[in-house]
Parts: structure tokens; C-alpha cells; sequence
């Protein structure tokens, strides 16, 4: 019988170099998780005002209190990114009323 020298077996290496591209592809794959659950950096979020004193509460994206459609995380009604974009109106316009009185059929 063969006495064992303590070094691992050539099988045995063979199988954990075969396994280092499928470790490499997972680590990278939890990398990408990591970076879509938080996109800050991304859009250079930041915690105060952007040029001209645009915030994200004047956003289209911002959703009150704290929230955006398309930054991740916590957000500050008085922070701002690159993604920002003005909210345009704000007040939903009513929609007119139809007529209905007999007058208005002659
Ligand atoms: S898109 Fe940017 S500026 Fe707009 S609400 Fe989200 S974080 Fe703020």
C-alpha cells in the first residue's frame, strides 16, 4: 500500500481549480446585488441642495417622505442627484363639468 505524504492528492487540487471561476462569477454576481441595492454613488446622490438650489423634494422622482423612484435608500427632501428633473405642475387640473340643464340643449 501507498503511505500518504500529508500533500494534497493531484485530484484534489484539480477539483479546486476547477471550482475558482464559479466562486469568481458568485462573488461578482453578490458585487452586482450589493451595487443595485444602493445607487448613490451611481447618481451622485448627495444629502444638500444641487446647482441653482434644485432638491429633490422640487423632483419629479421624489416620493414623500423620504423615498425616490429612482435613487435607492433613505433620501432628504433637500438633497439632489444628476437624475433630477423639475416636478412640472403639482396641482391636478379638475376636469371640466358636462352641462347637463335644458338650456344649454336649445
Ligand atoms: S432623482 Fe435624484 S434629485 Fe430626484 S428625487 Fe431622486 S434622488 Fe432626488
Amino acid at each position: 500500500m501507498k503511505e500518504h505524504s500529508g500533500a494534497p492528492a493531484r485530484g484534489e487540487i484539480l477539483k479546486v481549480i476547477a471550482g475558482l471561476p464559479i466562486i469568481g462569477a458568485a462573488v461578482a454576481a453578490i458585487g452586482s446585488i450589493a451595487e443595485a441595492a444602493d445607487n448613490k454613488a451611481q447618481f451622485k446622490y448627495q444629502d444638500k441642495p444641487g446647482p441653482g438650489g434644485a432638491k429633490c423634494s422640487q423632483c419629479r422622482f421624489f416620493k414623500a417622505p423620504h423615498g425616490c423612484s429612482i435613487v435607492t435608500g433613505t433620501i432628504r427632501p433637500d438633497g439632489w442627484c444628476i437624475a433630477w428633473a423639475r416636478r412640472v405642475g403639482g396641482v391636478k387640473r379638475r376636469q371640466p363639468m358636462m352641462r347637463t340643464s335644458a338650456s344649454s340643449i336649445t
